[in-house]
């Protein structure tokens, strides 16, 4: 069955930890929740969400919480469904959750283990999105490959002929390439327990690469790398909206390098 992971709020998403405003109240055998998520991909599409609530308002980040919440759930609806720059075959849309009443066993784990949830589900989720990116940059490699041998400038010379095309083909492999076993390499068991930074890292490179290979292929196409004639411009769309995906990535590389350093998560401590 196909699941959301729904965690954004129209407050914000890259500083949940602070903004979650979606409440969990525990009565009788249930919780109640009511609040609403924003850009949750698969939504309306899903048969499952875990949704991401405030449990306990003063206990701060370990006061959050995750929930499973079945599609038919009275109070549950989907809203608004985003127009998007790309990955437009996946639908992101807003969650509502009025009085949206679940069994108190749909609590994911323990009160407060929402980050270590959010972890895991992230690793998976970054493998994934990794396999995406790396996807469509395969595919606007194998699109200008056809391309450079077919476009004939100086006849009888096609674009495959020229020395920086060669270069710029040779670079965009290299790069495909590099994020694929990066990414194969990320899933492999971690050699120590603990979080494991290795699949959001091979996503970010993976991401970066992306826009990177999709961008150099619109420009080895020249002017009909820019028509809808054709699919370049649509995998330049889909690797930016796949690195807005999240993990934030403004704020995943600091999170790595925390990991890395072993500095505690969160803000610094005060002096
Ligand atoms: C295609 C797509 C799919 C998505 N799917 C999901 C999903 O399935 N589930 C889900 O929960 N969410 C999803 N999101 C939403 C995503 O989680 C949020 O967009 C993201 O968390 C950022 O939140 P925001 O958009 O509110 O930006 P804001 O929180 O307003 O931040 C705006 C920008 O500022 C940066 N920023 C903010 N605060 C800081 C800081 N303290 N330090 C450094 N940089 C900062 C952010 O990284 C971002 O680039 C999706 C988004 C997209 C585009």
């Amino acid at each position: 069955m196909l699941a959301s992971f729904a965690l954004a709020e129209p407050g914000g998403g890259a500083n949940w930890t602070q903004t979650t405003s979606t409440r969990a109240v525990l009565d009788g055998d249930s919780y109640v929740i009511n609040g609403s998520k924003v850009f949750i991909s698969n939504a309306g599409e899903a048969g499952v969400y875990i949704v991401v609530a405030r449990t306990d308002p003063a206990k701060g980040p370990g006061g959050i919480s995750a929930f499973i919440v079945e599609k038919d759930t009275p109070g549950f609806s989907i809203g608004t469904v985003e127009k998007k720059l790309g990955l437009r075959g996946d639908p992101t849309a807003e969650l509502l959750l009025d009085n949206c009443r679940v069994p108190k066993q749909n609590m994911l784990g323990q009160e407060g283990d929402v980050m270590k949830i959010a972890f895991a589900n992230g690793g998976l989720d970054c493998a994934g999105q990794a396999a995406a990116a790396v996807g469509l940059a395969q595919a606007a490699l194998d699109e200008t490959k056809t391309y450079v041998k077919e476009r004939t400038v100086v006849a009888p010379s096609t674009l495959a002929n020229i020395d920086v095309v060669q270069s710029t083909i040779t670079e965009m492999a290299i790069a495909v390439e590099s994020a694929r076993y990066y990414n194969y390499g990320s899933v492999m068991p971690p050699e120590k327990p603990g979080m494991d930074p290795r699949p959001l890292m091979a996503a970010i490179q993976a991401k970066e690469m992306a826009i990177d290979v999709t961008g150099k292929a619109i420009t080895l196409l020249g002017g009909y790398g820019c028509t809808i004639d054709f699919p370049l411009e649509r995998y330049f769309r889909d690797a930016k909206t796949l690195f807005m995906a999240p993990p934030a990535m403004t704020m995943i590389k600091s999170i790595i390098g925390k990991i890395l350093l072993g500095v505690p998560l969160g803000p610094p401590p005060k002096k």
